[in-house]
Order: structure tokens, then C-alpha cells, then sequence
């Protein structure tokens, strides 16, 4: 079986900037949350769920996720996003295991914010946690999205701590632009060829 690695870290550590490095070198990498929206916007069996729970509205005449509808109910109401969430993430997992059989490399990566949060790590062989100060995180995503300080730390509020997930990694990336970010990639791609 090839070697199924995630890839994790808070709200703008550079999870997406790090995997475009490993895809550079080959490894294809299955982006969780924009699969998560495919999903939500194409799976009949996810669709129907999601009617059911959050009505009708959840989707506009073209089929399309109604997004601002679903934001307007989960944002103000936990019980929804968690009953939400456990249609969402079973999916994905699944998706992300057919994915996986799929692919030819020596071994694939899953990049996903709450790996850690929702324990799917588990299931994982490894994980890579990219790190970099909170400040600079929350300049990075406000600089990216055109946001502010705080709807950023809003979101990373919701988030488990750097250091948590630092328990639970078997490869730390630190992107703080302290350390040769190519570089530490390359040894953890060293590390998993020869593990595979
Ligand atoms: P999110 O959790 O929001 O999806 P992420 O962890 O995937 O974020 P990225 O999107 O890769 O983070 O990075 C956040 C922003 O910071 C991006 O605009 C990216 O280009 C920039 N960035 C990432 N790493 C670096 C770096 N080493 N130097 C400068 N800018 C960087």
C-alpha cells in the first residue's frame, strides 16, 4: 500500500505553499477543502444531506451550494456546522481513500486545516506540520484575502493551538523564513522515498 501523508498546520502556516512544493517534485497532493466544496456542490448522496438538514435553500435552482445560506445558519448555530461537518468529513475521507488507490507515486499527501481537531490523522502514516508565528500567519491571511486582524484570529480562534498539533507530527516544516523552507522539504521527501 503507498504511504498516505497529511499535511496540516493553523490558518495561513503555508500548508497550500508547502504542497506546491511537493508537487514540484511529483507528489500529488488532494486538497481536502476544495474537495470538500465539489463534494458540496456535486455529490447527489451529500446534496440530499445537506437539503435535509439546512432545507431547501441550501441550493440555488442551478444546483450550486448556496453558501450564504449555509453561512448564515452554521455560523450562529454549533449543532448545525457539527451535524454538517459529520456529512461533509465522512465523504471527504472516503473520497480522499478512492483518491489515494489511484495514485502511482511512492506516497501522497492529504492537506487539510483540522486534521488534528477532527483526529482523521489517525488514519494517516505520517504527518507534516507546517509552523509559523501567529502574528505573521495573521499578516500573511489578512495581506492574501483581503481581510482584517480580525476575522482572521475569529478563525484561528476555532483552531487547536501550534503546539498541540506539534505533539502529533512526525515532520515539522518551519515556515517562519528563518529555515530554508526547499530545503526541509527536501528531507522530508528524501525521508519518505526511502521509507516507501
Ligand atoms: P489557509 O489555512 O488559510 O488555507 P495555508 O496554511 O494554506 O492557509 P498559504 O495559503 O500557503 O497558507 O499561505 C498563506 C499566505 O502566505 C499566502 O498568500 C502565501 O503566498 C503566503 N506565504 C506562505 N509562505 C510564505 C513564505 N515563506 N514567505 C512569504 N509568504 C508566504
Amino acid at each position: 500500500m503507498m504511504i498516505s501523508v497529511g499535511v496540516t498546520g493553523g490558518i495561513g502556516s503555508g500548508k497550500t505553499t508547502v504542497c506546491k512544493i511537493f508537487e514540484q517534485l511529483g507528489i500529488p497532493v488532494y486538497y481536502a477543502d476544495t474537495e470538500a466544496k465539489r463534494l458540496m456542490n456535486h455529490n447527489k448522496d451529500v446534496k440530499s444531506k445537506v437539503k435535509n438538514l439546512l432545507g431547501k435553500e441550501s441550493y440555488h435552482r442551478n444546483g450550486r451550494l448556496n453558501r450564504k445560506h449555509v453561512a448564515s445558519i452554521v455560523f450562529t448555530n454549533k449543532k448545525k456546522l457539527e451535524q454538517l461537518n459529520q456529512i461533509v468529513h465522512p465523504a471527504v475521507r472516503n473520497d480522499a481513500l478512492r483518491w489515494t488507490k489511484e495514485q502511482k507515486s511512492k506516497y501522497s499527501l492529504q492537506e487539510a486545516a483540522l486534521l488534528v481537531e477532527n483526529g482523521s490523522y489517525k488514519q494517516l502514516d505520517y504527518l507534516i506540520v507546517v509552523t509559523a508565528p501567529v502574528e505573521m500567519r495573521i499578516k500573511r491571511v489578512v495581506k492574501r484575502d483581503n481581510s482584517n486582524f480580525d476575522q482572521v484570529k475569529h478563525r484561528m480562534d476555532n483552531q487547536l493551538p501550534e503546539k498541540d498539533k506539534k505533539k502529533v507530527a512526525d515532520f515539522i516544516i518551519d515556515n517562519s523564513g528563518e529555515v530554508s523552507l526547499i530545503h526541509q522539504i527536501w528531507k522530508v521527501h528524501r525521508i519518505l522515498m526511502e521509507r516507501s
